[in-house]
């Protein structure tokens, strides 16, 4: 079998990193300083107290990056650049936020032309398993969605569209520009410094926060949006930066959706019973069939990322959630306790 290519650039070329103060563009940040690439310059709209990560060393702006001057300065001699800036969270926020989704197309708009402008030599573009038909999503035991089922669309509102649209966008610049784009469609990504609370927490998270609530607060029972049978797989954040790197330097994905998600499927019931053995509870489940819930069930067909890279996300869901359980019990606890939360690693 052929080997998958591998171009990184070099230790000292600018790397630019756009929604650094969120989840997985902060943990793509460490991950970058812990390989020994020096230049990175970290971008977000959130004022530096409120990201989640903060890596020393790393130059951090804070710019609001709809607006085309700013992406112009982000991009200024960088020869990667990553975007991973967008307004999201969970169901109960994309289904209630779908202008505000759909205005993050402003930002990949306006960043990609500002990226060739500036000559960078790949740009990498976070697309979403939402992009896909959401008709092929009616049913809990679904099959594994694969890159071609995105067309005929029919993608999430809101959110699912702006994604296929900004995919189009790094198709055309590769094609009428020349420009190296990456494009990946996660399925859900967890792990400790995510989001946890506040109400655009994805499911693992908001499972692993009212677990550990009711724990806390002696109640005995648990809030379970629909009725526990919606399916979904869940990457580890570890395997989605490294799936991001991977994917982004092999040039024969150039301007390639491609699925990046586990393909290991879990149901709410199983989430909800695998985090009360992690938490040693038990406890009394209250479904609420009228909150958003989302397709009905979604996987990732990972047949596509193993033929092209040899590889896959592969951390069992146990083990990641485990970490994430411990995490989000110590962010708990020290907001409890008055202290900053999701703050500085320094
Ligand atoms: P996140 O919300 O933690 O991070 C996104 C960051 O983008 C935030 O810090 C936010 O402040 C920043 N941002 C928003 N608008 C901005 C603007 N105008 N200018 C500058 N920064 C701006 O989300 P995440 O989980 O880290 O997601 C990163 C990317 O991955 C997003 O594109 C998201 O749609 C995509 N994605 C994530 C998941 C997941 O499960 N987390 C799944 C599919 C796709």
């Amino acid at each position: 079998m052929k080997k998958p290519s591998y171009h990184a650039c070099g230790k000292n070329d600018l790397i630019l990193v756009a929604g650094a103060g969120g989840f997985i563009g902060g943990s793509l940040v460490r991950s970058f300083t812990a390989r020994g690439f020096t230049r990175i310059r970290a971008v977000d709209r959130k004022p530096l107290p409120e990201w989640y990560q903060r890596t020393p060393g790393v130059e951090c702006l804070t710019l609001d990056l709809s607006q085309e001057k700013n992406c112009r300065r982000a991009a200024e001699g960088a020869v990667e650049v990553y975007n991973l800036a967008a307004d999201m969270g969970g169901m109960g926020f994309i289904e209630r936020f779908r202008i505000m989704c759909l205005r993050s197309i402003l930002i990949n708009t306006h960043l990609i032309e500002a990226a060739y402008r500036a000559g960078a030599r790949r740009y990498f573009y976070s697309s979403s398993a939402c992009a896909y038909n959401t008709n092929l999503q009616k049913d809990p035991h679904a099959r594994a969605l694969k890159e071609s089922d995105a067309y005929p669309a029919m993608a999430e509102r809101g959110y699912g569209w702006e994604k296929l649209m900004s995919e189009m966008f790094c198709q055309e610049y590769t094609a009428e520009r020349g420009l190296h784009t990456a494009i990946a469609r996660f399925h859900n990504v967890y792990g400790p410094w995510g989001t946890w609370d506040g109400g655009r927490e994805k499911a693992p998270a908001a499972i692993c926060r009212k677990v550990i609530e009711a724990k806390d607060r002696g109640t005995g029972t648990i809030e379970v949006w629909g009725d526990g049978t919606q399916s979904r797989s869940y990457m580890f954040i570890d395997d989605c930066v490294s799936g991001i790197d991977r994917i982004t330097h092999c040039d024969e994905l150039r301007a390639t959706p491609i699925n990046l998600g586990s393909s290991e499927l879990i149901t709410v019931d199983e989430l909800v019973s695998l985090v009360e053995e992690i938490a040693g509870v038990q406890l009394k489940r209250k479904y609420i069939l009228d909150a958003p819930k989302g397709v009905a069930g979604r996987n990732s067909d990972n047949t596509m990322i193993q033929r092209m890279l040899h590889w896959e996300p592969s951390i069992p869901f146990r083990v990641g959630l485990k970490k994430t359980y411990r995490w989000i019990e110590q962010q708990y606890s020290a907001r409890k306790a008055g202290k900053q939360t999701v703050r500085d690693v320094a």
